[in-house]
């Protein structure tokens, strides 16, 4: 049997705000636990929250960068759970009126094409605590830090029929969060997280199946193998006549094994119902006009001016355009560079493999686009060979010099481009030993004078001399 495959994500973008959605306590990241949690995030008794105007904007923003309505008024809901790290008892959400309504979001394709994945809507929420599994033999840790942190969580249409559609939507979205400021991206520390539904269907079927979800998926990488374990179970069960259970999974990427939390529970179960301490929030044409006013440069945008400024081909263009960083760091190389082609490959390249295998992001980079435009100048003027160049791109990594051409003398890398100044340097040591260049002209045996070229061989290629030959020569090989 042939199947196709259905996906549709949720995802939680974490906001970039000081402050939380509701309160005013911190919402910096790596604090000790359970400091930046006050009375109001925990719902203690007689406290009352109060809207933070940054959350509104930041989720305005959003929503014209995914070209959808917003909500002029807006509405919050409790939803009522229990969980350890949720002691309020509720999560402050959004069901009825999100801020966000449809809208959506082109990726391309590994084909070169480029396809609409809907957006369903994106709502306001805040974010609970965490459940801390591993400091703790036989107990769990509750850090309540994160509680109330503001998240908008972006629900997509089930658009996506595999894990690289998938992907590259999540990255197209990333892109735009981390252009528009109003997330840092940073998926190791859970700035972003996605929810995966995957169902299954008979090839061709108008259909849906059952899905499952799989949550909290914090890299693309994990992304892309949960995506792919869950297929297969799903297809395994199909195959040998069962029915797929209707859940919530949890993935662990270390050992790629799923396993199920909890059968899928209905929007009635949470019993939601509108928060009667927060008023319906009105945004009124000034709010939405001074977002889109504010709105920076989006990776659509910036893709269609790589390519027309740099003369970069629509698959560069596309992947440095993506991610704001990336596109900072490429462009300040391009321009001190001034050869966007070659600025494009050592970005993508020797830059973005040693930032991988290093496991950092551009931010972390220990080198700057300036620099490493340098580098591309000192390669476009033929002074360095690409082996020359790669010996410099790490002495500028590891720091050891941040000055390009002041590594490129030190390690004696220049190339001798030129024979003339080759023959320069012969006749120089020729002109040094008179008398072997007489004998070597007076002998007749051919066999005698090749090994007497030795003797003129050895002060040749004493430094400095040596290193300016050699160069040289590997240029000719
Ligand atoms: P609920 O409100 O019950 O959580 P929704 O219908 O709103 O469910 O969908 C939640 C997410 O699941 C959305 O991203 C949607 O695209 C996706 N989804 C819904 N049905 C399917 C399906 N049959 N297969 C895959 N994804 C689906
Ligand atoms: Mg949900």
């Amino acid at each position: 049997m042939q199947w196709d495959i259905v996906i549709g994500l949720e995802i939680h973008v974490q906001l970039a705000t000081k402050t939380k959605i509701f309160s005013g306590s911190s919402t910096a990241y790596g604090a000790e636990p359970n400091t930046q949690a006050n009375a109001v995030d925990l719902a203690m008794p007689g406290t009352l929250p109060v809207p933070n105007e940054q959350a509104f904007r930041y989720a305005v923003m959003f929503g014209l960068a995914v070209n959808a309505e917003i909500e002029r008024r807006s509405v919050f809901e409790r939803k009522n759970y229990f969980y350890p790290d949720l002691p309020k008892g509720y999560q402050t959400t959004q069901l009825e009126r999100p801020i966000v309504g449809p809208g959506y979001v082109d990726i391309d394709l590994a084909s070169g094409e480029s396809k609409r994945v809907r957006i369903h809507h994106a709502h306001l929420e805040e974010d609970a605590g965490k459940s801390l599994h591993e400091d703790f033999h036989g107990m769990t840790g509750i850090d309540l830090n994160r509680a109330g942190t503001p998240l908008i969580e972006v629900v997509t249409e089930p658009d996506m029929t595999n894990a690289d559609e998938a992907v590259a939507f999540a990255k197209k979205l990333h892109g735009i969060v981390t252009s528009l400021g109003i997330c840092d991206g940073d998926m190791s520390q859970g700035s972003m997280r996605f929810d995966v539904n995957i169902s299954l269907k008979p090839k061709g079927s108008d259909t849906l199946g059952t899905r499952t979800e799989t949550k909290n998926l914090n890299s693309f990488r994990f992304m892309e193998q949960a995506i792919a374990h869950e297929v297969e179970r799903q297809m395994d069960i199909l195959e040998d006549g069962g029915t797929i259970v209707q859940e919530t999974r949890l993935y662990n990427g270390d050992r790629d094994e799923s396993r199920s939390m909890r059968t899928k529970e209905e929007a009635n179960d949470y019993r939601y119902f509108p928060c009667p301490d927060l008023l319906p929030v009105e945004i009124d044409d000034a709010f939405i006009d001074e977002a889109r006013n504010s709105l920076p440069e989006l990776p659509d945008a910036r893709k269609a001016r790589f390519k027309e400024q740099y003369g970069l081909n629509d698959y560069d263009a596309g992947l440095l355009a993506g991610d704001s960083k990336l596109a900072a760091f490429f462009e300040a190389a391009a321009d001190r560079g001034k050869d966007a082609k070659l600025a494009s490959n050592w970005v993508q390249g020797e830059f973005s493999a040693r930032l991988n295998a290093e496991e950092k992001s551009v931010a972390d980079s220990p080198i700057s686009g300036e620099q490493l435009g340098d580098l591309v100048v000192r390669i476009a003027d033929n002074t360095i060979s690409s082996a020359g160049a790669k010996k410099v791109f790490e002495a500028l990594w590891t720091g050891e010099n941040d000055n390009v051409d002041a590594i490129i003398d030190a390690k004696g890398l220049k190339q001798v481009s030129d024979t003339g100044e080759l023959e320069k340097m012969v006749d120089e040591v020729l002109a040094s030993m008179p008398d072997q260049v007489a004998q070597y002209q007076q002998e007749s045996d051919p066999k005698k004078q090749k090994k007497m070229l030795g003797g003129f061989m050895g002060p040749l290629m004493k430094p400095p001399r040596a290193r300016a030959i050699r160069s040289c020569l590997m240029r000719f090989w």
